[in-house]
């Protein structure tokens, strides 16, 4: 994943995502001084690749640029590169949570069937 994260990240700054386009400024963060990315802003970009891929799956759509795949499963792919260039570019440890929130789901009370099908229990 780290490989991944590092491939992703390195073709959004040589592609230019990572650059201030009024001044040329780098937005990527150096020793001192944090990225300048707006982080609300990428994750806005997240969800709309998530609505994407629910249009996609509401239509049984193929996607328009590979349309070999269904647009679902490109639209998810659109979300994990956008989130993988977030990592990359705010020094996330991607893979580490990812790791450590399976082992914390793995036991946790709501999410045993159990307690699920309780009255106020998740659903979905
Ligand atoms: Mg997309």
């Amino acid at each position: 994943m780290k490989d991944l994260i590092k491939k992703i990240h390195e073709q959004n700054v040589k592609a230019g995502w990572w650059t201030d386009l009024q001044t040329g400024e780098s937005l990527q963060s150096t020793a001192t001084e944090p990225a300048k990315r707006n982080v609300p802003e990428m994750l806005c970009l997240v969800h709309s690749e998530i609505s994407e891929a629910m249009e996609g799956y509401r239509k049984n759509l193929m996607d328009d640029k590979l349309p070999h795949r269904p647009m679902l499963e490109v639209e998810l792919a659109d979300a994990v590169i956008r989130i993988c260039d977030m990592a990359g570019g705010l020094g996330l440890d991607l893979e580490g949570a990812i790791h450590e929130k399976l082992a914390f789901n793995a036991s946790r009370a709501d999410h045993k069937i159990e307690n699920r099908v309780l009255e106020n229990g998740k659903k979905f």
